[in-house]
């Protein structure tokens, strides 16, 4: 039997963060994908700065911010008349190199995670499903399905990023809870355009579907992502998207002559569903992404809270594999992301009905869906057990927030010496710290990063995914630290 430490289920974009985190800290590992070759559909179109920080982190953002788009503006009709336009909010910020929201098809963030992959030595392995397995004592055993072969895989532990309908979570019986909302479903696409200038995202709103229809054009790219509310009929169906039906549905909406859908390269059916799952783990398997919270798209937040979840998972299943942690660590895992998948379902439902309002109503601006919040640059641990409650700053940090970004002077950013595997610790003011393997020491001692964090002395113990772990006035607070990880 083959054996790995840990088997990653689907290779969206959950999966291959995971898989890059896994492959920079050396931690063995195989990503099996059912689907025989990358998806079409851009689906997810937006990169929040918080998810932006991470691949910051991964070396991939300046590349992705090249391919993708900040600054349109919204673009708003009712029928063939032309509302108005309003420009996009975007959320000012001193601590982050990347305050705005980045527009670009899923597919673009999918395919720079997997040459990232291939960077570190790692490949998907397409055309792979798991079937059946079961938990042992030390682990897991799996059967794959290759195209012609099926092979026996024992691995230490299984993460299912396979998606909404994951049938890993189904298997591990575990409850997926929450609402479908079987009146709220979209056509949704991507087709190419005649007829309408790609600078702007255009919104039709109407009382009666809210959203009647959408485009949201692609920077290098002639294709669009298309949405538009399709109600269901007595039996809960829509009928299936094609081009066709997209050209008359566009005409019937919208009455705007001179627009033209010349082709589609991807119809699908959206269902807003609003579930989380009860639990994140199960014995040596755990859920991420999609797999464990399903929500409107209204926010833009299922690709980015999927990755934010890959990366706390990511080094902690590095660290109990290699023994520099016990295996309780892995629990802090659901603790800290339960609660921020309930943040998720209930900002993502708040969202789209602000979305609905403003559509449906014409109160409300349109433009408000984004907030401070769904940068996601807020979302803390402070009531994790990985936290260490202590010292707040005059500016307000404590332990369990994110470790803010600091500009240290004109195109040099404190995100940039964070970037690594790494913990770190920054030492504030003439603190000094003992070499310790596997910890980063940074000499922060400077004006712009005391002002930023509040602090005029002490030290800052921040986790390999950028989060205050501790602030400590004392050296021997860092191991005391690390000794309960143990
Ligand atoms: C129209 C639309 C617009 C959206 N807009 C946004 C947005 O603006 N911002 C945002 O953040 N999110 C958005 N989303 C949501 C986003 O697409 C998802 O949250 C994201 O794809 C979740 O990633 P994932 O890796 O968890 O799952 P997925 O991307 O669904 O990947 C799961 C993978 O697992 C594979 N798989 C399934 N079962 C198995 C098995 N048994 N064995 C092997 N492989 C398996 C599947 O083939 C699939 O490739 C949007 C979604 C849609 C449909």
């Amino acid at each position: 039997m083959n054996h790995t430490t840990v088997l990653l289920i689907g290779a969206g974009p959950v999966g291959l963060t995971l898989a890059c985190e896994l492959a920079r800290r050396q931690t063995p590992y195989r990503l099996v994908e059912r689907a025989a070759e990358p998806p079409r559909g851009s689906r997810g179109k937006g990169l929040q700065p918080r998810s932006l920080e991470i691949l910051h982190d991964l070396g991939l953002a300046e590349a992705l911010l090249a391919a993708g788009s900040t600054d349109l503006p919204y673009r708003k009709f009712n029928g063939n008349q032309l509302l108005g336009e309003s420009p996009r909010r975007v959320v000012e910020r001193a601590d982050t190199q990347y305050p705005k929201t980045l527009l670009l098809p899923q597919y673009a963030v999918e395919e720079s995670l997997r040459a990232k992959l291939h960077e570190l030595g790692g490949a998907v392995e397409w055309a792979t499903e798991l079937g059946a397995f079961s938990q042992t004592a030390t682990g897991i055993t799996c059967r794959l399905e290759h195209p012609n072969w099926t092979e026996e895989l024992a691995c230490t532990y299984l993460v299912a990023c396979d998606g909404g309908k994951s049938t890993t979570r189904k298997k591990l019986g575990i409850p997926f809870v929450g609402e479908t909302h079987q009146q709220e479903q979209l056509w949704v696409g991507d087709v190419e355009v005649e007829g309408l200038t790609p600078d702007a995202w255009y919104n039709w709103l109407s009382p009666e579907f809210g959203l009647a229809f959408a485009l949201f054009p692609f920077k290098n790219s002639t294709s669009w992502q298309l949405q538009a509310a399709m109600p269901p009929d007595a039996e809960g169906n829509v009928p299936t998207p094609t081009l066709e039906g997209f050209n008359q549905l566009f005409q019937a909406r919208t009455h705007l002559e001179g627009v033209r859908f010349t082709s589609s390269s991807w119809q699908s059916i959206y269902r807003v569903n609003i579930r989380r799952a009860e639990r994140y783990r199960v014995g040596n398997a755990f859920l991420a992404g999609d797999a464990a919270h399903v929500h409107s798209i209204a926010g833009g937040l299922g690709m980015n809270t999927g990755i934010q979840d890959a990366y706390n998972l990511g080094w902690k299943l590095a660290a109990v594999s290699k023994g520099e942690a016990s295996d309780a660590l892995l629990d802090t895992y659901a603790e800290e992301r339960i609660p921020i998948a309930e943040w998720l379902l209930r900002t993502s439902s708040e969202r789209q009905q602000v979305m609905m309002q403003a559509a449906t109503t014409g109160k409300g601006a349109f433009e408000t869906l984004a907030t401070p919040d769904t940068t996601q640059l807020n979302l803390h641990y402070r009531d994790s057990s990985l936290t260490r409650k202590g010292e707040v700053t005059s500016n307000g940090l404590q332990a369990g927030d994110r470790a803010p970004d600091v500009q240290l002077a004109p195109g040099r950013w404190l995100s940039d010496q964070l970037r690594g595997t790494e913990w770190k610790l920054l030492l504030v003011g003439p603190t000094e710290g003992k070499p310790t393997p596997n910890l980063k020491l940074i000499p922060a001692d400077n004006e712009p990063l005391r002002t930023a964090y509040g602090l005029s002395d002490g030290m800052v113990l921040i986790r390999p995914d950028g989060y205050i772990a501790l602030i400590a006035s004392e050296w021997r607070e860092v191991p005391e630290y690390f000794e309960q990880l143990r």
